[in-house]
């Protein structure tokens, strides 16, 4: 169903992070927990397709797999540790079980965490989430600010 981004409601009053980040790393809108946030794996919707809340906004950007690589690779370490105390693998073991559990497990942290931390941004309202302009400079803005430092 298409949605018209200029027409779509922003909530107001206070948010709670914690609840956002829930409902983000369950794959639903932060505000409502009824839509899905992502339309494709790592995509955020534009809009909540229940309650028309603004995704778009969101600006992950590389923290989301930051994260996910510093668990991912505290789990797999405490994994080999772990096996080198108990057991005796031979090296072909070691090289099949590893790198493909680093990947299965990044592939599946990768969306929820996405999605926590959209919500947390949702519920601080950070970049455009709390209704300010959320997109590069525009010109006018650009000699605005070189006005006042002139000034
Ligand atoms: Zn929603």
């Amino acid at each position: 169903m298409p949605y018209d981004i200029t027409t779509s409601r922003m909530s107001v009053g206070p948010r709670e992070a914690w609840p956002a980040i829930r409902r983000g790393f369950a794959n639903t809108c932060p505000h409502c927990g009824k839509g899905r946030m992502f339309g494709a794996y790592l995509k955020v919707n534009a809009v909540c397709e229940a309650c028309g809340e603004e995704l778009f906004h969101e600006q992950a950007h590389d923290f989301p797999p930051y994260i996910t690589i510093s668990i991912v690779a505290h789990v797999i370490l405490m994994g080999i540790v772990t096996v080198e105390q108990h057991a005796e693998w031979p090296v072909w073991l070691h090289m099949t079980v590893w790198p493909l559990l680093t990947i299965v497990l990044s592939l599946a942290l990768m969306q929820p965490i996405k999605g926590a931390v959209v919500g947390y941004q949702w519920a601080r309202r950070m970049h455009g989430f709390g209704g300010d302009d959320d997109g590069p400079p525009g010109r006018s803005q650009r000699e605005a600010r070189a006005r006042d430092r002139t000034a």
